[in-house]
């Protein structure tokens, strides 16, 4: 079995050199992630400029030595140009992660770490998107053993063709997780979004953040599930279109 391996955060990241030690006990892996941090970029690709790849050595303790590549992209990109151009097979299973902070509810879209696992499913191949509720100290332990049950079992059962799944493990030690939850993504909402500030010429700028709100308490939701702490893993498919309102718009009969 070989998996790919990538993330958002960037090849120095921890979270991907624990997520690689970890997988590499259960299958061949290849590393391919971006350069430097390239969080919130969503599903972008680059196309107006070559890619670069370069070898990198990566911190992994565990097992033998592992090289990893840095890609002067996104994490759309480094799964595009390591299925199609680095790892010479299709790999089993694509894993993103692990990712420094959640990636709850509508927030995915925005996410790097979620992007690529659904380049991933655009691509034919299973895949799982990983990531710590938290940003500072970030222990990843249990986030590593988990991908690696969920990898285990995703590699054994499979998954249906365009689908996978996103992962989200609250902060706490191993022993204190409650267990795992299959939850459905909630509504995520900010307030205070804009930080509205002066520059050194007294013009204003304005940065964005906010507190979170999450409006949907429903238990089954991955951000209560979380907050609960339990594992969420939420099952998506990029189906994006709605269904039962093609007959009725055909009803308006539009025309130019
Ligand atoms: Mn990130």
């Amino acid at each position: 079995m070989h998996i790919l391996i990538t993330n958002d955060d960037g090849i120095l990241a921890a979270g991907l050199h624990v997520l690689a030690a970890e997988l590499g006990e259960v299958a061949d892996v290849t590393v391919v992630a971006p350069e430097r941090e390239r969080s919130a970029v969503g599903h972008a690709i680059t196309v107006h400029k070559p890619l670069r790849v370069n070898d990198v050595a990566l911190p992994v303790t565990a097992g033998e030595p592992l090289t990893g590549y840095a890609v002067n992209g996104t994490p759309s990109d480094c799964v595009k140009i390591g299925v199609e151009a680095l790892m010479g097979e299709r790999p089993d299973l694509v894993v993103s992660g692990i990712n420094r902070g959640p990636n709850l509810g509508t927030d995915i879209f925005y996410s790097g770490t979620v992007s690529a696992a659904v380049e991933a499913i655009i691509l034919g191949l299973p895949s799982i998107a990983v990531s710590v509720d938290a940003f500072e100290n970030v222990d990843y332990r249990a986030a590593a053993v988990f991908s690696r049950t969920l990898a285990t079992k995703v590699l054994a059962h499979g998954l249906p063709p365009g689908t996978f799944f996103n992962v989200n493990v609250p902060h706490r030690p191993l022993e204190e997780i409650k267990g795992v939850r299959i939850t459905r993504p909630g509504v995520r909402r900010y307030r205070d979004v804009f930080e509205q500030r002066t520059d050194l010429k007294g013009k204003a700028y304005y940065w964005l953040g906010g507190d979170v709100l999450d409006p949907d308490d429903d238990p089954e939701t991955d951000s209560v599930a979380v907050k609960e702490g339990f594992i969420s893993v939420s099952p998506i498919q990029f189906d994006l279109y709605k269904k039962d309102l093609i007959e009725a718009v055909r009803a308006w009969n539009l025309t130019l």
